[in-house]
C-alpha cells in the first residue's frame, strides 16, 4: 500500500517569489503542488497551506500551533513534511522534537535556498528526500537537506548561502543520499521510550545572549527586571565566564538567588562545554549554573522554553534539563 504524506507549508525560500518589496513567500501549495508530485516517489501525497511566512516572522506560538496540527494529524498519516524557511528552521525543529516527543510517525522538516520555481534550486531535491524520509516508518523528527537527514534538536544553520546549508552537530547524519540510494544509520535514532503525548507548553520569558568581552553585568540584571525566567548564556569557549575585573559570576548568582534558570553553554560550534576543567567555568557551576554540554544553541534555548512552560520548580527543572529528552544531548 502507499505511504500517505501531508505536506505542511509554512513559506520560507521554497516558496518565495520576488515582489516589489524583496523575495519573500507567495507561492501557496496550489502553485507548488506540480513540483511536489514530482519528487513524491510513490506516496500518496496531501498537502496544506499553514501559513507562508519568511521564518524570521515565525515565534513560539507558531511552533505550538504546527506542533498541534501534527498531532492532530498523526494517525491519519504515515509521515509529515514540514517545508519551513532556512533562518530559524533549526529552532522550529528543535522545539518540535520536545513537543512532540515520542511521535509515532517521521516529522520532516525541509526549506531551501532557491524558490522552488527556479529552474536551477535545490528545493525539489530537498522535497525529495524529505518526503523519502517521512515515508520511511522511522519515527521522530528531522531535517532534510542537502542529501542529508539530520536529528531535528542536532541541526543547526552553518551556512547562509550555500545548498550544505545545515549540519547535524556533535551527532552524526541519520541518513545520506548517495548514488546507492538512501541509506539510513539507525543507530542514530534515537528509541522512543514512552507513549506519544502533546507536550506543547512553553515559557516565552526566556532569552538567549552571547558573551563578549566587555559585555556590561548590567545588561544581566536587566534582564531579571523584564521579567524573565530563564537564560541561556553562550559563555567562551568550554564555558568560562568572568570574575575577575567584572564579576559575571557574581551577577549571575544573585540572577539564580532570584529564581531565575540559567544555562551556560559554549560559542564554538563544535565539541560543546565542559565546565568542570577551567576556574571560569568551575565557579560558575558552584553557584548553579546549568550546562549546555554538546547541545546546539537551537536546541539548548528550546528546552529551556519547553521546561520552563511545564514547571516552575528549580529542582524538577535542573533534572529535566539534566537528561537526554530527545538525542539533543550527550550526557
Ligand atoms: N529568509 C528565508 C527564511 O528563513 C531564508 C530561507 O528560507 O532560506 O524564510
Amino acid at each position: 500500500m502507499k505511504r500517505k504524506i501531508l505536506i505542511i507549508n509554512t513559506g520560507g525560500t521554497l516558496s518565495s517569489v520576488m515582489k516589489d518589496s524583496g523575495l519573500a513567500p507567495g507561492l501557496t501549495t496550489i502553485d507548488m503542488q506540480k513540483e511536489l508530485h514530482i519528487v513524491s516517489g510513490d506516496t500518496d501525497l496531501e498537502i496544506e497551506d499553514f501559513c507562508s511566512l519568511d521564518s524570521a516572522n515565525i515565534f513560539p506560538e507558531d511552533w505550538q500551533s504546527l506542533a498541534r496540527r501534527i498531532a492532530e494529524v498523526k494517525n491519519d498519516y504515515d509521515g509529515v513534511v514540514v517545508i519551513h524557511g532556512t533562518d530559524t528552521l533549526a529552532y522550529t525543529s528543535s522545539m518540535l522534537s520536545f513537543m512532540l516527543r515520542n511521535i509515532t510517525i517521521p516529522v520532516v522538516i525541509t526549506g531551501s535556498q532557491l524558490s522552488i520555481k527556479n529552474p536551477v534550486a535545490d528545493a525539489m531535491e530537498n522535497c525529495r528526500c524529505a518526503i523519502h524520509m517521512a515515508a520511511s516508518g522511522i519515527p521522530g523528527v528531522f531535517v532534510a537537506f542537502n542529501r542529508k537527514v539530520m536529528l531535528g534538536c542536532r541541526a543547526s544553520k552553518v551556512r547562509s548561502l550555500s545548498f550544505d546549508a545545515f549540519e547535524s552537530v556533535n551527532y552524526p547524519n541519520v541518513a545520506t543520499i548517495s548514488s546507492l540510494g538512501m541509506s539510513i544509520d539507525e543507530k542514530a535514532v534515537p528509541q522512543r521510550n514512552g507513549v506519544f503525548h502533546l507536550s506543547d507548553s512553553y515559557s516565552s520569558e526566556v532569552c538567549m545572549i552571547k558573551m563578549f568581552p566587555g559585555m556590561h553585568r548590567s545588561l544581566l540584571e536587566s534582564l531579571a527586571d523584564q521579567g524573565y525566567k530563564g537564560i541561556y548564556l553562550e559563555a567562551y569557549g568550554i564555558g568560562g565566564m568572568p570574575f575577575v575585573k567584572h564579576d559575571f559570576t557574581g551577577t549571575v548568582e544573585k540572577l539564580i538567588n532570584q529564581g531565575i534558570t540559567v544555562v551556560v553553554g559554549t560559542q564554538c560550534p563544535y565539541e560543546g562545554s565542559k565546565m568542570d576543567v577551567y576556574e571560569t567555568g568551575r565557579r560558575a557551576l558552584e553557584i548553579g549554573v546549568l550546562q549546555a554540554h554538546d547541545m546546539t544553541g537551537e536546541a539548548a534555548l528550546t528546552k529551556l522554553m519547553w521546561i520552563l512552560g511545564m514547571t516552575d520548580n528549580p529542582a524538577e527543572i535542573r533534572d529535566y534539563y539534566s537528561i537526554n529528552i530527545a538525542g539533543e544531548v550527550t550526557i
